[in-house]
């Protein structure tokens, strides 16, 4: 085992650790900022690693705690999440056990002598057990080198997560004088980190930032009209994937769980009102994917580890830039693409800044802390009413620059909002509107007079005599309630929270009425666009999907006998893989990335097994290979415009030329076409799914006699019977047969 001082500060690693990491996880290779921070850590340097969630933080003291000698000892706040990580490093063969109030006699005894004799790689424990005068002379004698503690932001009161047990691990440094401390968080702000090198007394720390930037994930911001059609429209683009649905109060979440149940969604409410037993329960369902959506109030996300929850959607606006972080961080942990929607009306943001102020209040809370709640939450807002890239303003509000000018992720750049041209105007209308009414009545009043309504209200007040009365009675009532609220947004108006919520012309209104200032109006388009970024179609061009879903049933029965999360017996991506590659034998299957010995002969049989009859039954090849050989979101593959991006999934799947023709609503010989290119990116096992293999011998039997030069020959040679498309498709699997050393049979 190398020791320590064999690493400087300017080496790499030694390839004795990429072997293990091969052997051990599977993986080919660190990511960038992996690499960086397991460097500084087998220097024995202090170390701040900040990471985006999903980045991979849990290999950075993994993998150096099995490489080199001595334990390393991991806090980390909840024991939900010790207990996963423990399962999941015993699922790849590593010695790992943690120590809390859940364990029984027995058990305690059973990691007190794995720690003892020295075999324990890694110990996971609380903070407050580890600091507790008990544990520290349990651990006297035991070489602990490092300590890593996890979700670190929680020493730190500026975090969003404060717990006053990580401000006792400031007496770590004194208790473990040898050891190196590295501490490991998410957030992204500077406060925080300075906060942590202070409070965990770390010595001239390395500190490591990764982008913050989440490159998988497609931000929405959208007016919210009709939240339950809406939200229903996201759960309906990922049906059967995992989701979270954030909303503001406990009413919220009944409602929306319930229709969205109507509706036929499998899904959970979580609120804090429910009892303890019942919280568990809706958890374990959602991290054991038996059910796929959780409607639940901020307080569900914390301790779950789930990597693939395909999207999250706010009903409302979350309490600051950073909570929003942290709740769509949640979403694609496994860097498959996944989407994060908040629906944003300006009247949730007023309730949102009431509630706030309230019970900060009632908490007793300090001028200044009330002053930096709301400033927060200012914040929040202009996010969501500022129209500039959302992949951007985010990085840039944690400090770091965006180099990208159009992310192709997110709702400004796919264009699913479109800016209003007459909003000048438009809004001059509705503030001179409000300015006859009165400034004396409530928004719904307000778009009635709009439209021109005949209500008794409106005739006894006389309004419909109003110059506005009826002004802009061509938009619908929903429209241009959300373009008042627009128009809130931009202090052009105010709603005076009294008894009944009042319409008033805000400190802005004057530069629009006198056409000095340009406001901004944006609407809807009908159906948001769909995402047309590479990494999507990475995944789905290469996988078929019908032998994925079959893979993650498999999965899900195999983790239910083991009970453990399904994720922990194989990611998503492994099995995407899978169901690409559709391997046929163990070392095919360890080619895989994520796929190492320990769990290769935990699964590697049975999901063999399972893809070998998937593809009998369909009639569809194994040992597939492409010129990329992974699936990660920067390997090149074929790029898929117009009707490609619905040829391709289907040529995946093996489908018949007629049927993917008349699917896409091409001619078959396009959809050779979109095939023939796609051959030129990967190289196919076998065609035998379109051209019946005797079919093949007489084209490469006419083709020895006649030659390659033209087709018309081979075409003529055989009596004009075979189509040009099928001589052209089997001359080109020849061909790529030939450079890859298979032939036709
Ligand atoms: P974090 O704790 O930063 O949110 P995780 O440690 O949960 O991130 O890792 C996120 C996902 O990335 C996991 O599914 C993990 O298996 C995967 N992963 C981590 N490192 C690598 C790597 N070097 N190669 C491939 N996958 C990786
Ligand atoms: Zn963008």
């Amino acid at each position: 085992m190398p020791t320590v001082s064999q690493y400087s500060e300017s080496q790499s690693l030694d390839p004795a650790f990429f072997e293990m990491l091969h052997r051990v996880w599977g993986f080919k290779q660190l990511r960038p900022s992996q690499q960086a921070a397991i460097e500084s850590i087998l220097l024995h340097r202090d170390t701040v690693v900040v990471m985006p969630t999903g980045g991979g933080k849990s290999l950075c003291y993994q993998a150096p705690a099995v490489f080199r000698s001595g334990l390393t000892v991991v806090v980390s706040p909840l024991l939900a999440l010790m207990k996963d990580q423990v399962d999941s490093l015993k699922g790849v063969g590593v010695c790992a056990v943690r120590v809390d109030s859940t364990l029984n006699a027995d058990e305690k005894r059973e990691a007190a002598r794995l720690i003892k004799s020295g075999d324990a790689r890694l110990l996971f424990v609380s903070p407050e057990r580890l600091v507790s005068l008990e544990f520290l002379r349990f651990l006297e004698g035991v070489d602990i080198h490092t300590i890593a503690i996890d979700e670190a932001h929680c020493v730190s009161q500026w975090g969003h997560d404060f717990r006053p047990e990580y401000r006792q691990l400031g007496t770590l440094r004194n208790s473990f004088p040898n050891a190196a401390i590295h501490a490991f968080t998410a957030t992204a702000t500077e406060k925080v980190r300075r906060d942590i090198v202070e409070q965990l007394q770390l010595h001239r720390p390395r500190v490591l930032v990764s982008s913050f930037d989440r490159p998988n994930l497609t931000y929405r911001i959208l007016p919210q009209t009709d939240i339950q059609t809406q939200l229903m429209e996201v759960c309906e683009r990922h049906r059967g994937s995992g989701g979270i649905v954030y909303c503001l109060r406990r009413a919220d979440v009944e409602s929306i769980t319930a229709y969205l149940s109507k509706q036929g969604y499998s899904v959970v409410g979580y609120h804090a009102g429910m009892t303890n037993e019942d919280r568990k329960n809706a958890q374990d369902a959602f991290v054991n994917e038996h059910v796929d959506i959780v409607v639940a109030t901020v307080a569900f996300g914390m301790g779950i580890d789930r990597p693939n929850v395909r999207f999250v959607a706010h009903a409302s606006m979350p309490k600051s830039i950073e909570h929003y972080q942290q709740e769509t961080g949640r979403a694609g942990r496994d860097g498959l693409p996944s989407e994060c929607v908040l629906f944003f009306t300006a009247a949730d943001w007023i309730t949102l800044r009431k509630i706030t102020e309230s019970s900060l209040m009632e908490a007793g809370a300090s001028p200044e802390i009330l002053h930096a709640a709301k400033k927060q939450l200012e914040e929040m807002a202009t996010y969501c009413r500022t129209p500039i890239c959302r992949h951007r303003a985010l990085v840039e509000y944690f400090g770091q620059a965006y180099d990208k000018d159009n992310c192709g992720a997110c709702d400004v750049c796919l264009g699913d909002t479109d800016e209003v041209p007459e909003a000048k105007v438009l809004a001059q209308k509705i503030l001179s509107c409000v300015f006859r009414i009165g400034e004396r009545f409530g928004v719904n009043y307000l778009v009635e007079v709009l439209a021109g309504s005949k209500a008794q209200e409106i005739l006894q007040r006389k309004h419909d005599q109003l110059s506005t009365h009826g002004i802009l009675k061509e938009i619908p009532r929903n429209q241009l309630k959300d373009w008042v609220y627009q128009l809130v947004g931009q202090d052009l108006l105010v709603i005076d929270a009294g008894e009944y919520p009042i319409v008033k012309l805000g400190p802005n209104a004057r530069g629009v009425l006198h056409g000095d200032a340009t406001p901004r109006l944006i609407r809807t388009v009908s159906k948001v666009r769909q995402k047309k970024q590479s990494i999507q179609i990475d995944a789905a061009v290469h996988a078929d999907m019908q032998l994925f879903e079959e893979l993650r049933a498999l999965r899900r029965s195999i983790a239910q006998v083991a009970n453990l999360p399904p994720y922990i017996v194989f990611t998503d991506n492994v099995l995407l893989e899978m169901s690409a590659s559709r391997p046929s034998d163990k070392e095919r299957m360890l080619a895989i990335n994520g796929i190492g010995k320990a769990k290769l002969d935990s699964y590697g049989a049975g999901f063999l097994e399972a893809i070998h009859s998937y593809c009998t039954r369909m009639g569809v090849a194994q040992n597939v290979t492409w010129k990329s050989d992974t699936l990660s979101p920067s390997a090149p593959s074929m790029r898929l415009t117009g009707t490609k991006t619905i040829t391709l999934p289907l040529l995946r799947q093996f489908r018949p030329f007629d049927e993917v023709a008349a699917k896409a609503g091409v001619t078959v010989s396009t959809v050779v076409g979109h095939l023939l290119e796609w051959m030129e990116t990967e190289s196919l096992a076998s065609i035998d799914a379109w051209v019946p293999i005797d079919i093949q011998k007489q084209i490469i039997a006419a083709a020895n006699v006649v030659g390659r030069e033209k087709l018309s020959p081979i075409f003529e040679h055989l009596q004009r019977q075979v189509s040009y498309e099928l001589i052209r498709l089997v001359l080109a699997f020849e061909r790529q047969s030939f450079e890859h050393g298979s032939s036709v049979s």
